[in-house]
């Protein structure tokens, strides 16, 4: 049966840890100094940043921690941006942009700072394999490495398609790649379950079951309203993201939400997974429908492929992931897709992250473009500064202009045809 996104039903993630119990709703109305609306990676990580530094949070989800993109997602802390160097420079000059890119740095530090202080048990890898399915994408990757050591960065290192099948990865669907030592893969949800418990701790009120249904702004104060409760608060963050809908209509145009999806395999051979995986790397290709893939702490394989702007999971979707699987490992032909499951991921037109102010007392951070694993944690660092007085970092991102996606309410048709046309490229390797 194919299900609206937002309401798909729970993932391996969600199978793979110890059930949490439920969280209450609000009921009331309460103060704080800041409501943050959402509890995946961006609200969560905002959250913690503030009581880090002594504010008092609230924290409102609609359905329950993880349930959005942070508790769907493929697990693949990938470094930078999901833009390229060169829009990055031309979003914010070529002195901001080193800055940016730094920040960006500092967010794959983030997690595994976080993972080592608070002991969460994610399963934390490093290693990370850029795989290229055309000579172009190679071209492109060999382009990347060097912007990246131009910014400082030069750890990356571009094979070629013998020395990828010797030491990375056994498959001829790829013609090469970039490794990147300090990219890398996690649990998500059991990293994000951490920093909620973390959260609490501190202190954190958490709402679950507690969806936002509107908020008023003035110079003063917020309101920020639920079915059943209140909040009134001096900040409100806004970390729903491609979930949030219309809450915020001037955001909304500029995130487009695009759907992805994801399998994962009954436990693999070890033996097996040993011949098709010389290192524990995660993996992506360079196709704009791109599969992302990676080996799971239990020896599985979690695959992911996207995206599309459908808001359905499709019918069939486990025997599309299947072939998907055996187009790069046709040892896996008979391996059975256990789990299957989707998700949204907010993009903007640029690719690079939307943070920024509605007026002087709403923040919002939103448009990871599907690389939000690491940049969330970022995003709450940087908000929780600018909140607590210094916004000279926040400013970097804030300054990016994006633009809304064209098109008004034929964005989708428009998109779909957009895509439609990438997808064509990516198949004859244009
Ligand atoms: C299938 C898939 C694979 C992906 N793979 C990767 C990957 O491998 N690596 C990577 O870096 N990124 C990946 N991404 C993207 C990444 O998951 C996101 O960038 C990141 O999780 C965004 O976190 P977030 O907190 O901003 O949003 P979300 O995790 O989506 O959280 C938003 C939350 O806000 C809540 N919410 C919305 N509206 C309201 C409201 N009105 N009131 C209260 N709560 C509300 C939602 O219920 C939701 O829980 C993937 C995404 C998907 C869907």
């Amino acid at each position: 049966m194919a299900h609206a996104l937002t309401t798909a039903p729970l993932t391996w993630y969600h199978a793979s840890i110890e059930p949490e119990p439920p969280r209450p709703s609000l009921e009331g109305t309460i103060r704080a100094q800041v409501c943050v609306v959402g509890g995946g990676l961006c609200g969560v990580a905002t959250a913690l940043e503030l009581a880090e530094r002594g504010i008092e949070v609230v924290l409102l989800e609609a359905e329950a921690i993880g349930h959005g993109a942070s508790g769907r997602n493929g697990g693949q802390i990938v470094q930078g941006f999901s833009a390229s160097t060169d829009t990055l420079i031309r979003a914010v000059g070529a002195e901001d942009a080193r800055a940016v890119w730094n920040l960006g740095r500092e967010a794959i530090d983030l997690i595994e700072e976080r993972v080592r202080r608070h002991k969460i048990d994610c399963d934390l890898r490093w290693g990370y394999f850029h795989a290229a399915v055309t000579q172009r994408q190679l071209r492109n990757l060999r382009a990347t490495a060097r912007a990246y050591a131009d910014f400082g960065y030069d750890r990356c290192r571009v094979i070629g398609g013998d020395a990828m099948r010797a030491e990375v990865l056994a498959t001829d669907r790829y013609v090469g790649g970039m490794l990147d030592p300090e990219s890398g893969q996690l649990h998500p949800l059991a990293y994000l379950r951490g920093l909620a418990g973390v959260a609490a701790f501190l202190g954190i009120r958490l709402f679950e079951r507690s969806a936002v249904t509107a908020i008023d702004h003035g110079p003063d104060r917020a309101t920020v309203r639920t079915a059943r409760g209140m909040v009134e608060a001096e900040h409100v963050v806004l970390a729903g993201n491609a979930y949030l809908g219309g809450l915020v209509p001037s955001l909304r145009r500029r995130v487009m939400p695009v759907a992805s999806f994801v399998g994962v395999t009954e436990p693999i051979d070890p033996d097996v997974a040993d011949t098709l995986f010389k290192q524990d790397v995660a993996v992506a290709d360079g196709n704009l429908a791109l599969d992302y893939f990676r080996l799971t702490a239990d020896g599985r394989l979690l695959f992911g492929a996207g995206a599309s702007y459908s808001a359905t999971t499709p019918l069939g979707l486990r025997r599309w992931l299947g072939k998907r699987i055996r187009r790069v490992f046709p040892a896996l032909g008979g391996i059975r897709v256990e789990h299957v499951w989707g998700g949204l991921i907010g993009i903007t037109v640029n690719r690079l992250p939307d943070l920024g102010r509605c007026g002087r007392r709403l923040y919002y951070a939103q448009g990871f473009s599907g690389q939000g694993v690491a940049l969330t944690g970022l995003a709450g660092k940087l908000i929780a500064e600018a909140i607590a007085g210094d916004g000279s970092r926040f400013t970097l991102l804030e300054q990016v202009r994006h633009r809304a996606f064209p098109g008004g309410p034929l964005r989708t048709p428009l998109l779909i045809a957009a895509t439609t046309l990438a997808k064509l490229k990516d198949r004859l390797g244009l």
